[in-house]
């Protein structure tokens, strides 16, 4: 039986590795389907601290997996689709294997919604299509740019890319934003930013370059299409947080979050059993707040082992 297990080898499970594996805990690590989590798919970091240049999100998944490996860290690709935290060894099935450890941590991450339309894949990342204006917004200094959706975050994007860009279409398919009557308020009232209602984005143009030029647009009520010129488009229709293995499990938020308990951040209801990063955090959603979680959760699962008197 294994000391700890660790699901995920995004910025959490990378940054608990470090930590149990210098702790001498021996941890294992199921890496799941992306190795390196979501930021092997941008090419530019620049908020990470420790780079000044800013980073490649792969090199910097890269360089905290070789860090993980340096003090022992062990890997396993593999893929868990259910787990029983019941009694004192806990089990993670993917199928084909049981793993059965003393303590685990859970680092799966959430992945970004996509419209799923032409383009959109292909300029993902670095080529002017993204899900995370904090990340990105500070590629688009005086550029017109375009959010997607009508919630609370696609108002908080909108909002925070006004402090950069010239100007903001936001593009939502019904006639008023569903967000919190506050935020929409300070959306609809900013200058820069025009709503565009009862659309739908059916394409991402590309330039000569490959990069975004402009969206395709309809309009749901009366079929009138038309495009609107940009250099970037943030779609902020929501994530899915990688938590189907904890459904009736762990208490899950109406979202899919795995919900902390108490004070605590990392804490789940089960004992020896906690969570980091993304996939327990509908607010910040960035690698350095998943490493400081994944650190926090290493943490507790050494202390919560040292208590046991197992290792
Ligand atoms: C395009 C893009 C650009 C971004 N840019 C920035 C940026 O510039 N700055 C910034 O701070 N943040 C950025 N982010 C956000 C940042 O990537 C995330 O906040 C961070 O990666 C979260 O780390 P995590 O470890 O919680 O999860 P993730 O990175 O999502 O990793 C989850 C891991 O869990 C594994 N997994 C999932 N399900 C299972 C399962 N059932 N079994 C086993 N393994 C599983 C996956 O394979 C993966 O390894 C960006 C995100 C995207 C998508």
């Amino acid at each position: 039986m294994e000391n700890l297990i660790i699901l995920g080898t995004g910025c959490a499970g990378l940054t608990a590795g470090i930590y149990a594996a210098r702790a001498n805990l021996n941890p294992l690590i199921i890496e799941g389907s992306q190795p390196g989590g979501q930021l092997t798919t941008t090419s530019e970091v620049e908020n990470f601290p420790g780079f000044p240049e800013g980073v490649d999100g792969y090199e910097l998944m890269d360089r905290m997996r070789k860090q993980a490996e340096r003090f022992g860290t062990r890997f396993k690709s593999d893929w868990i689709e259910s787990v029983d935290f019941e009694g004192p060894v806990k089990k993670l099935s993917s199928g084909n294997t049981t793993y059965e450890a003393k303590s685990i941590i859970i680092a799966t991450g959430a992945s970004p919604k996509f419209l799923n339309v032409p383009g959109e894949q292909e300029m993902f990342g670095s080529k002017g299509v993204s899900t995370c204006a904090t990340c990105d917004g500070a590629f688009y200094r005086d550029m017109e740019v375009v959010v997607i959706g009508g919630g609370d975050s696609a108002c908080e994007e909108a909002l925070f890319l006004t402090r950069f860009c010239s100007k903001v279409t936001l593009i939502h398919r019904r006639e008023e934003l569903r967000a919190s009557p506050i935020m929409a308020e300070r959306t609809l009232k900013h200058e820069k930013i025009e709503p565009i209602w009862n659309t739908i984005v059916e394409a991402m143009l590309p330039d000569e370059e490959g990069n975004v030029r402009a969206v395709k647009i309809r309009n749901i009520k009366d079929n009138t299409e038309s495009e609107i010129s940009c250099k970037g488009v943030f779609i902020a229709i929501g994530h899915t947080p990688n938590t189907n293995f904890a459904e009736g499990v762990l208490d899950l938020n109406p979202f899919g979050y795995i919900v902390p308990q108490g004070k605590s951040m990392v804490r789940t209801k089960y004992d020896g059993v906690f969570v980091a990063g993304d996939c327990s955090d509908p607010n910040y959603r960035q690698a350095v707040t998943a490493a400081g979680l994944g650190c926090q959760a290493s943490l507790e699962a050494e202390r919560w082992l040292f208590a046991q008197e197992t290792i």
